[in-house]
């Protein structure tokens, strides 16, 4: 039993996903969606339930079947995922055609179909191989959300719903992966469920600077504009930095699709500008959930302000901590339409430095 924990010990705070899982590896039907928010390791979830659909032992973790699913791959193991933003008609007429193939090694065929929300437009011909597989093909659709023009496959399928996580959760993952707990707690609350998010802060040597500069901010603060156009710059250089490490993880995927084109003798690389253009969404993405923790933990600072002076019975105190929490969640939730983030940040610290100097 222990072995089957390690498979999914990196799909954490998913135990009734996983308990499904287990309980449905021993006869799988033909069609599984693993449906739940990103950042949630469902992907991973997919490659483990295949090692237990085809390990002889149901999924031990250590066997040679299970070294190659995990690994390398296994002949009886498909991964298919869209080359664009979209799944292609001959793609998808490639996957019916391998659901049709017996098994070569193990008793089932699983073949994951990642981002199963992408095959758009072609889903009519999706839902017949879907509907029509042999008994020995077990598919396992993967998707963030499923639009309701595509409940149909909704239908022909399992659903295995993957949950939002809690910081706790990722904290306690992070904790398990060797990072210091304080570190963990701080990038699981900037992560925002997102284990993918939270993976790459762990590896950005700049997280803890940027989030201790938030943290600093209140004591830094006056009503000086020079002040605040300083802080303000500040922080836009640490968003900066933190879309550095995200552009290193771009270019490597950009580096495996070239690598793979040339290994097909192909001139131009098919999907590449269609690439480009995810990662230009995912870091506009990403700038979105760095600012909002930084203004995250900037709020909790007069959060805890809030707290000591309601207990020191201090009324003044107390009013201008109220006051700063409710400018920053005003600020939040109305900033990304503002065209100049610049001069809205450096109005934002100067009418928080007002308040101080108000003490
Ligand atoms: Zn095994």
């Amino acid at each position: 039993m222990t072995t089957r924990v390690d498979l999914f010990a990196d799909v954490p705070g998913q135990e009734r996903a996983v308990a499904e899982l287990v309980a449905a590896a021993a006869a799988p039907v033909h069609a599984y969606l693993f449906l739940g928010p990103a950042g949630t390791n469902k992907d991973t979830a997919a490659i483990a339930f295949a090692a237990m659909i085809l390990c002889e032992h149901g999924g031990c973790g250590t066997c040679a079947t299970c070294q190659r699913v995990l690994t390398t791959g296994h002949p009886d193991l498909v991964v298919v995922e869209p080359v664009g933003v979209a799944y292609k008609v001959e793609e998808l007429r490639t996957i019916g055609q391998v659901a049709l193939r017996r098994p070569l090694e193990a008793p089932k065929t699983v073949i994951i179909v990642r981002e199963a929300q992408a095959v758009g437009l072609h889903y009519a011909a999706f839902l017949k191989t879907l509907e029509e597989p042999p008994g020995s093909t077990v598919f396992i659709l993967v998707a963030d959300d499923l639009p309701r023009s595509l409940q149909t496959i909704t239908s022909r399928c399992v659903v295995v719903r993957f949950r939002a996580l809690s910081p706790d959760v990722v904290a306690g993952w992070l904790v398990d992966r060797g990072s210091e707990p304080r570190a963990a707690a701080a990038i699981a609350e900037a992560a925002a469920g997102n284990l993918r998010r939270a993976s790459l802060l762990v590896d950005d040597p700049g997280f803890l600077a940027r989030y201790e500069r938030w943290v600093s901010i209140p004591t830094r603060l006056d009503a000086d504009g020079a002040t605040a156009s300083r802080l303000a710059d500040e922080v836009l250089a640490g968003m900066e930095e933190a879309v550095a490490a995200l552009k290193r993880d771009h270019e490597r995927q950009v580096a495996a699709l070239e690598a793979q084109a040339a290994a097909m003798g192909e001139r131009r690389v098919q999907g590449l500008s269609n690439l480009r253009d995810d990662h230009k969404r995912e870091i506009r993405r990403y700038e979105t959930v760095e600012l909002t923790a930084g203004l995250g933990a900037l709020a909790r600072c007069y959060r805890d302000e809030m707290v000591v002076a309601a207990g020191a019975d201090d009324g003044g105190r107390l009013r201008r901590a109220t006051e700063a929490v409710t400018m920053i969640s005003a600020f939040t939730s109305t900033w990304h339409r503002n065209p100049r983030p610049k001069l809205a940040l450096e109005r934002l610290f100067l009418d928080l430095g007002a308040l101080g100097s108000a003490r």
